[in-house]
């Protein structure tokens, strides 16, 4: 194959405290992938993510990115090697209108970043149409795709890590982010990285998929083969 290695994260322990959370994780994602990373509550999703983004960096083990090592990192720095994400919960500003939210964002990077603003409305026109409507008052699916579009804010994102962006959706508006998820990857050669509880949503749009199980890896394979095994969704998904 020809495909090449984006992201590799190699064996890593991370701990908050004395608590060890990852045991030896690893995990491989090449360029234009979609891959999702599942599992149960408390599984260690959300402590993957901050291990890669520098946030919770892990004592022991590599990650790297386009074969250089990033582990070790601020978080920024890493932000800079075009590494970006949208957290759990969104975290929007909901007293504060779109173009607000985004002017915050964009402030906190370095230097003028006015241009990547326009971008970001191209991309997302229902943004653009929503300037100056407060975030709080949108639904859930459009506070969701202004937490992608801010994310997008800044260097350029080579890869997204995504904090389960379907939580407290409808099923409908869960179907909308699926769509801007599929789109960025598509149309913007983002890699994507999405953890999800909603594992059906996660496994059907991925390439390949790993599930987390008290903070080790437990199963990895195609997405779709996952998704056709039902005694593996059940066991380790829950899901009937
Ligand atoms: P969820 O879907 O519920 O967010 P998750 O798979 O993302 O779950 P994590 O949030 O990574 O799981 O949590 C993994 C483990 O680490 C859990 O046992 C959690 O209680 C613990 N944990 C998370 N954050 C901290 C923290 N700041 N200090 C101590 N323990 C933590």
């Amino acid at each position: 194959s020809t495909a090449e290695e984006l992201l590799a994260v190699d064996s890593i322990h991370t701990y908050y405290g004395q608590s060890h959370i990852l045991f030896d994780l690893s995990l491989s994602i090449d360029r234009g992938e979609i891959v999702a990373l599942v599992g149960r509550n408390g599984a260690g999703k959300t402590t993957t993510l901050r291990s890669v983004l520098g946030l919770t960096p892990p004592a022991e083990g590599t990650i790297a990115k386009d074969g250089e090592p990033i582990d070790g990192l601020e978080p920024y720095e890493i932000r800079k090697r075009g590494i970006s994400w949208v957290p759990e919960e969104r975290r929007v500003f909901g007293g504060l209108t779109v173009e607000e939210n985004l002017r915050l964002a964009a402030s906190t990077g370095e230097g003028d970043q006015s241009d990547g603003f326009e971008d970001v409305y191209e991309r997302f026109p229902r943004l653009d149409e929503r300037r100056s409507q407060k975030a709080g008052t949108m639904s859930g699916g459009e506070q969701q795709m202004l937490a992608i579009a801010r994310a997008l804010l800044g260097p350029e994102t080579d890869v997204l890590l995504l904090d389960e962006p379907s939580e407290g959706l409808a099923p409908q508006i869960v179907d909308d982010v699926a769509d801007i998820v599929r789109e960025l990857n598509e149309e913007e050669g983002v890699t994507i990285l999405l953890v999800e509880q909603n594992a059906e949503m996660a496994l059907e749009l991925a390439d390949h998929a790993y599930v987390l199980e008290n903070g080790r890896i437990v199963h990895d394979s195609p997405a779709a083969e996952l998704l056709a095994d039902r005694e593996a969704m059940e066991g380790y998904l829950g899901v009937k």
